[in-house]
Parts: structure tokens; sequence; C-alpha cells
């Protein structure tokens, strides 16, 4: 952990070094000590890739681009919550950011797609719910799929506009993955394949549990 206000930031290095995610800025200077100790410097960062739009993932988002001049990536529908700086659909006020518009340089469009870097594929797919324009992010490494499902545990909460059925759509096509590691946005990794199936089967319940996905649960 860099802050406690942070998510999980996963820098995935295919040569070309990319970021997922970055925190709420409030740990900006812990993530960059960490990240020259791992051996990468910050100025070299090919692309920030923002699973979405929440500010505990992406409040450090001006800074990465103020300093360091880092392309910024993003779902087209969240983009439009960044852009017009919008602190409530951010929940800025949650992790006490000051969120101003920013811009994005990427718009990631439709359902699914490709981005490459050096080569490597880093697939992205359309999970909306928990925000409108939430991504996960996948690929494949030593015939193993490591997936960046990133909030799917987070409660689906009406303050934020959280669309429930948009969310149950989304956690199916994260099950279709079966992935071999899946990578959350706040609690940690999860694997082999039977542990990532339980993780997400543990979120879907916790949902209808907790009242969010209405009564009963189908199964
Ligand atoms: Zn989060
Ligand atoms: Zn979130």
């Amino acid at each position: 952990m860099t802050n406690v206000r942070d998510s999980a930031i996963y820098l995935i290095d295919f040569g070309e070094p990319v970021l997922i995610d970055c925190g709420s800025g409030h740990g900006f200077e812990n993530t960059i000590t960490n990240m020259r100790k791992a051996g990468f410097q910050p100025d070299n960062i090919v692309a920030l890739v923002m699973t979405h739009c929440h500010a505990d993932h992406i409040g450090a988002a001006n800074l990465w681009k103020s300093y360091f001049g880092t392309k910024l990536v993003m779902h087209d529908k969240d983009a439009d919550i960044v852009e017009r700086g919008d602190i409530r659909l951010t929940a800025a006020f949650c992790f006490d950011v000051d969120f101003k518009p920013l811009p994005v340089d990427v718009r990631l469009k439709g359902d699914v797609g490709n981005l490459e870097f050096a080569g490597h594929l880093l697939r992205w797919v359309h999970t909306p719910g928990h925000t409108p324009g939430s991504i996960s992010l996948y690929m494949e490494e030593n015939g193993e799929r490591i997936l960046f499902a990133q909030d799917i545990g987070a409660p689906l909460l009406a303050e934020f506009d959280c669309d429930p059925k948009a969310w149950l759509g989304s956690i199916q096509k994260l099950f279709a993955l079966e992935a071999d590691i899946l990578c959350d946005g706040h609690s940690g990794a999860y694997g082999p394949k039977h542990v990532v199936r339980e993780y997400l089967e543990y979120c879907l319940h916790t949902q209808y549990r907790n009242g969010y996905l209405g009564s009963g649960e189908d199964g």
C-alpha cells in the first residue's frame, strides 16, 4: 500500500511499462519511490490505463500527466465523467480528493478491444455496473490468463449511480474469462483458477446478501 485512500496500482512490464490505475494522489510520492526501488522509471511509463472513474483509482492521474506526460487511457463512458470533473460520480469527496476536470488522451469505445505494448496484448472488456465505463483488463503470460477485475466486489451504491443489472452482465463476462489469476482493485490477487471462480461467486453472493441485486439468488 502507498496510502490508505489508494486503490491497488499494478505495473505491467511488457518491455514498455504500463500502469493500471494510479491511486488517489495521496500516495503519489510513495508510488514513485516504490516504482524506482523495483527498477522502473516513472517517465518511462508508456500509458496509464484507468479501470474506472473513481478517485481512489485515478486521483493521481493529473500528477502523472503533469510530471511525466503519461498517456491517459480509459473507457469512453467514464471519460465523460472525468473530463467534466464530476465530483459525485468520481466519489472524490470520499477520498478527500480535489478532483478537477481531466482530459483523457485515449477513449476506449465499445465492448471489447486490444491495447498493444511492445508486441504484447493487453485486452480490455467493458464491465459496467460499478460505473458506466468500468473496464476489466486481461493478458496471457506463460499459458496463464491474468485478469485485472478491479472493483468487482464493491457495493452497488445508488448514490453513485451503480447499475445492478449491468453489473450482473459484467460478472458473467468475468466468469466466462476463466482467469488463472485475478488482481483485485483493493483486496489483492487470487489464484489458481478455482480460487478466482470462488472469489467471483463470493462477490456475487455478497451483492445479493446485502440487497443490491434484489431479493433471492438465481443460482
Ligand atoms: Zn476502488
Ligand atoms: Zn470504484
